[in-house]
């Protein structure tokens, strides 16, 4: 077995009939780590995702997890993961409690062990409270999480959720990431997703994967870095226009800038920086210095079409 590797794909191809999902990716997960599989809908995240948790084999390639190949032991693989599907299918007419227990002893546990550890994922999961609840009747949010208490019930090592938050409203993102924020301090995380700030909070890495190939794997900060000049600064300033001009023509950092009237006296002040500099403290200490009145000072951050487009054509030639 490989020391420190949960995850090793080598070479994965999958072919529905006359479509190729998934083309020969190759990728490594840490124990530990906590990585985000990004890529907008059809790019193979899910095909990867059932095939790394032994839900359907591979047209070819390996994979192992944890040391054991999926194919060959699906067993010891599965007792290792706990993958929580897209869309996630529950039991609606069942309870929460009853429906934890009935996964649990569909995973093998004991009829002790699984109430032992129906308790502990009831807790884990804040669904103490709902326990006695329809599942039909949950909302949403509570719905995933019992999603993800059915994923942790048999103790995995690692952790497969398909685009966990998707649905939810913002607070119940922002409770089902902290979830997994927790998670991945006991666990080894692989988590799918179409939203780039989803893996910026959440992963310490990032694969992209478009048309069924890993385009980039790398931090969040250094994909970020990838996009260079598109760290573009909005500053809204009080001053005169001419002096704003100068200003900014005179600056070495700033490659290109647009001004713009604001509402009151300001003006809105568009700058593009050389080499991805980031430029607000520039921009603060030169408000600051000449006594103009600042209200407003953003960096954008790329989008993940921003990055994709980036990565794909990396010398930035229009698409045809
Ligand atoms: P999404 O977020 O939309 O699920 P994804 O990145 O997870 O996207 P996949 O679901 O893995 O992508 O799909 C990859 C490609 O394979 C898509 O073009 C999809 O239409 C195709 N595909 C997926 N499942 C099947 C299937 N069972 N039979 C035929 N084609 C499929």
């Amino acid at each position: 077995m490989s020391d420190g590797l949960m995850i090793e794909v080598s070479n994965l191809t999958k072919r529905y009939a006359g479509h190729t999902a998934v083309s020969g990716i190759s990728f490594t997960v840490e124990r530990g780590e906590i990585v985000g599989l990004l890529g907008s809908n059809g790019a193979g995240k899910s095909t990867t995702m059932r095939i790394l948790s032994c839900y359907m084999p591979a047209t070819s390639g390996t994979v192992r997890v944890a040391g054991y190949d999926v194919f060959t032991q699906a067993d010891e693989v599965r007792r290792r993961i706990g993958y929580m599907p897209e869309n996630n299918p529950l039991h609606p007419e069942m309870r929460v409690r009853e429906y934890l227990k009935f996964r649990a002893r569909l995973k093998g546990l004991g009829w002790r062990r699984s109430r032992e550890r129906v308790d502990v994922v009831l807790e884990q999961c804040a669904l103490t409270d709902v326990s006695r609840k329809i599942i039909g009747n949950l909302s949403k949010g509570y719905k995933q999480r019992v999603g993800l208490a059915d994923a942790l019930v048999h103790e995995p090592e690692l952790i497969i959720l398909d685009e966990p938050t998707i649905g939810l409203d913002p607070r119940q993102i922002r409770s089902v990431r902290q979830l997994i924020k927790d998670l991945a301090r006991t666990h080894t995380v692989l988590i799918s997703t179409h939203i780039l700030s989803e893996v910026e909070i959440t992963c310490s890495r990032v694969l992209i994967l478009h048309e069924g190939k890993i385009l980039a794997a790398d931090t969040p900060d250094n994909l970020q870095k990838l996009m260079g000049d598109h760290g573009q600064v909005v500053a809204e300033i009080s001053a005169p226009l001419a002096e704003l001009q100068d200003c900014w023509e005179q600056m070495a950092e700033v490659a290109h800038f647009d001004l713009s009237p604001a509402e009151g006296d300001y003006q809105r002040c568009a700058l593009t920086p050389q080499n991805g500099a980031d430029l607000r403290p520039l921009i603060f200490a030169v408000a600051r210095e000449r006594g103009w009145q600042l209200r407003e000072l953003t960096r954008s951050r790329p989008s993940l079409e921003d990055i994709y487009v980036r990565v794909i054509r990396p010398n930035g030639e229009e698409e045809i």
